[in-house]
C-alpha cells in the first residue's frame, strides 16, 4: 500500500515543487511504499538511527519518532534502539533524541507493557470487556475466538485484575474450561488456597462452584474461556475479590 504524504507539497510546493514531488511522491510514495520489502516498522528504525547519527533533532525528527511510534516501535524498543545506537553515532547525539522520544513516548509505560503482553500470545487481546466490567476489579479486555457450536473467549486482564466471585449455573452438563495463553494469573475455588496459572494451565470448572479467576498483581494475563454445553446454562456474578482475599505479593 503507497504511504500518503503531503509535507513536501505543504511546504514547499509554490517554492520548490520538484522537491516537493520527490519527496512525497518518490520518497515516500515509491520507497516507503515498498512494504513488502521492508516493513514500516524497520524502515521507522532505520530513519530514526539515519537522522539521530547527523544530530537532527528539529521537526523532521519528531515527525518520524511519532511515525514510529505509529509503526509499532514501542517505548522499551525506541530506549534501547536510541541506546544501541548511540556507541555508534555519538552520546551526545542520543541524549539529544532521548529528550524528544521520551516526549513521544509519555504516558506509555502502560500500553507498552499491554504490546509486549500481545507479542507473547498468538489470540488477539481484543477491545474492552465494557459488557462485563461491572463484575470485573481492574479492566478486562475479550475477543471471542469462537463464537458458534462451544463459545470459546480469550479473555485478558491488566495487572490486578480480576472477576468477582461467581457460579456457573447448570441442570447438567455446563461449567467452564480456562486454558491459560499468555501471562501469570490466579484461580481460586471457595474454600480452598489460591491457585497460580501458567501459560499451558488449563482449569476445569465445575458447575456450581463458586470461584474467580484473574492475572497476578504484577503481571498481564489472557486465558480462553471455554463455555462448556448443558442445559439451563446461566452465570451468578457474587460480590468482588477483596483486596484481603486477592493476593498483592504472591503466592
Ligand atoms: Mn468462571
Amino acid at each position: 500500500m503507497a504511504v500518503k504524504q503531503t509535507a513536501g507539497r505543504d511546504a514547499l510546493g509554490e517554492f520548490a515543487p520538484k522537491f516537493a514531488q520527490l519527496n512525497d511522491d518518490v520518497l515516500f510514495g515509491e520507497v516507503w511504499s515498498r512494504e513488502d520489502r521492508l516493513s514500516l516498522r524497520d524502515r521507522s528504525l532505520v530513519t530514526v538511527v539515519a537522522l539521530m547519527a547527523q544530530g537532527l533533532v528539529d521537526s523532521s525528527f519528531q515527525y518520524h519518532l511519532i511515525t514510529a511510534k505509529q509503526n509499532g516501535i514501542t517505548r522499551t524498543e525506541i530506549a534501547e534502539i536510541l541506546t544501541h545506537a548511540a556507541f555508534y553515532a555519538g552520546w551526545p547525539k542520543a541524549w539529544a533524541a532521548f529528550r524528544m522520544a521520551k516526549d513521544v513516548w509519555a504516558d506509555d509505560a502502560a500500553s507498552d507493557a499491554m504490546a509486549r503482553h500481545q507479542k507473547e500470545m498468538v489470540f488477539p487481546i481484543g477491545k474492552p470487556n465494557d459488557g462485563f466490567a461491572a463484575y470485573f476489579t481492574g479492566q478486562s479486555y475479550l475477543h471471542p475466538v469462537s463464537a458458534s457450536q462451544i463459545g470459546i473467549f480469550n479473555v485478558t486482564f491488566e495487572p490486578g485484575c480480576r472477576n468477582n466471585w461467581h457460579i456457573h449455573h447448570a441442570k447438567s452438563g455446563g461449567g467452564q474450561i480456562l486454558v491459560c495463553v499468555a501471562g501469570r494469573g490466579y484461580y481460586q475455588e471457595e474454600g480452598k488456597p489460591v491457585q497460580e496459572l501458567r501459560p499451558g494451565d488449563v482449569v476445569n470448572i465445575p458447575p456450581e462452584v463458586k470461584h474467580w479467576h484473574g492475572a497476578a498483581a504484577d503481571s498481564w494475563f489472557s486465558h480462553l474461556a471455554v463455555e462448556v454445553p448443558g442445559e439451563g446454562t446461566s452465570n451468578e456474578w457474587c460480590e468482588p475479590v477483596t483486596d484481603e482475599e486477592y493476593p498483592h505479593s504472591g503466592l
